[in-house]
């Protein structure tokens, strides 16, 4: 708490992760030795900086730019960049810390990081959003490469800033190697990293069901957002016979009763990704109920996957979800349900696994990203598709192994909470005190 004063987020992160280690760590004390602990909490170096440019009306705009770099234990620095009003150090240095437990469960050589800005895309033009993403860059080029830190988008940061920040990284460093993962398939990029998130989220609940003897088939689905997290985690439900009755963004909630179907979705896309709009006009033309100020977690549904940011789903909502009888959530976003209403899930003996198990997907596959450019060539769609399913599939079965209770039921949070931090304590206790 001294350390980090006025870091909410942070702190509850680090209180969701010790508390489920805390047992763990009392059965097997030497993980408490050197100052693991102390030390993993602690960012092994937090950049800030100044982000000046200038917008269409030729006034001097100044953002504030950042990048956590919170773990290098197992590799390079990894982790995506937020463009959001509401960026801070708070939520970076959560995000960055999730990251690096997230990254070990892959079991790909990645370390742990995040940065951004507290810059908002929404409105600006094309040009605005080359100039902040070029400005920024001349800082952040400094702190990155392929052996020492590899970012990655997340909120408001997709292809079209990836290849604005990439682009003018490699102008200042005048080298073209793997600086950035989801790049765009022109330069570089992955088949299947734009899906991965979304479906790996999917494909780590479908193995959550299977344990109940469930599948996705003929289940109602709730997803909040409609970024790309939530846009494949649609694509991947719908295809498994799943009838997904929401997408929201910050201002309201779309819900179709009759489900989104592949045409349905392809305009939604269109109206996010290229036209760069809201839900309520995909309401208006898709013709389906839109309800402004209205979250998803009202809806009735079987499964519910957040998808959009940190404490969307708190606990008056997982009560609500619990009455309607819901029997899993598998996070898309990173921490969206708050610790309390993770205990209302608990208590209900409702399926539910944090973001850093259920949506290490994106980073799994953005690690398939650097191998490919490591090897200078590119695996085909099914070839990621089934590696990022066999990752899912491991990460699911690690929780299971970490996380049984006595009474046989399976605790995510405890079971990723535990795997990745084995990971990472081992190669930290292996490195010696640095
Ligand atoms: P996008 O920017 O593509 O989409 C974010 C979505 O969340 C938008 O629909 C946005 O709506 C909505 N949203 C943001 N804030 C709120 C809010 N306060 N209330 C309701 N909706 C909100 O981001 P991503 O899809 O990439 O990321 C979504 C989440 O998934 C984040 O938590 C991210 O950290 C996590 N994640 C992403 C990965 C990736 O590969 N992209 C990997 C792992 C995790 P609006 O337009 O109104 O802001």
């Amino acid at each position: 708490d001294q350390r980090s004063p006025g870091q909410p987020e942070f702190l509850q992160a680090v209180t969701e992760v010790i508390d489920s280690l805390w047992p763990f760590i009392e059965a097997n004390p030497k993980y408490a030795e050197e100052g693991l602990l102390a030390r993993l909490v602690e960012p092994e170096r937090t950049i800030i900086f100044r982000v000046c440019w200038t917008d269409d009306q030729g006034r001097v705009q100044v953002n504030r730019g950042y990048r956590i770099q919170h773990s290098m234990a197992l590799g390079p620095f990894k982790g995506g960049l937020r463009f959001h009003p509401s960026v801070n150090l708070s939520i970076l240095k959560f995000l960055a810390f999730e990251q690096t437990l997230k990254n070990a469960l892959t079991t790909l050589p990645m370390g742990g990081a995040k940065g951004g800005a507290n810059f908002d895309p929404k409105g600006k033009s094309r040009g605005e959003v080359m100039r902040f993403c070029q400005a920024f860059a001349t800082e952040l080029f400094r702190h990155v490469g392929s052996d020492t830190d590899v970012p990655a988008g997340d909120i408001g940061v997709g292809g079209r800033e990836v290849g604005f920040i990439a682009g003018m990284v490699k102008k200042l460093s005048n080298r073209s190697d793997c600086v950035f993962t989801g790049k765009g398939l022109s330069f570089g990029g992955s088949l299947i990293r734009p899906e991965a998130t979304g479906y790996g989220t999917v494909y780590f609940a479908e193995e959550m069901l299977k344990l109940k003897g469930m599948s996705f088939d003929g289940l109602r689905v709730s997803v909040s957002g409609s970024g790309n997290v939530a846009q494949y985690a649609v694509e991947k439900a719908t295809a498994l016979g799943a009838k997904v009755v929401t997408v929201s963004d910050s201002n309201g909630t779309v819900i179709d009763e009759d489900g989104f179907t592949p045409e349905k979705l392809a305009l939604l896309m269109e109206i996010k990704n290229e036209q760069y709009g809201r839900v309520s006009d995909y309401a208006n033309r898709a013709g389906v109920r839109y309800e402004a100020g209205l979250s998803p977690w009202q809806v009735p549904v079987d499964v519910a996957l957040p998808c959009a940011t940190q404490n969307e789903l708190d606990s008056d909502d997982a009560v609500l979800l619990v009455k309607h009888g819901v029997k899993c959530v598998a996070e898309g976003a990173n921490m969206p349900c708050t610790l309390e209403a993770v205990k209302v899930f608990d208590a209900a003996k409702v399926l539910y696994a944090p973001g850093k198990a259920s949506n290490a997907g994106g980073v799994a596959t953005s690690g398939l990203e650097m191998s490919q450019n490591a090897m200078r060539l590119a695996w085909s769609r099914d070839e990621v598709d089934a590696r990022l399913h066999r990752i899912m599939r491991d990460i699911h079965q690690a929780c299971v192994q970490h996380g049984r209770r006595a009474d046989g039921s399976i605790s995510y949070v405890d079971g990723a909470n535990i795997a990745g931090f084995v990971k990472v304590a081992d190669a930290m206790h292996a490195q010696g005190v640095v």
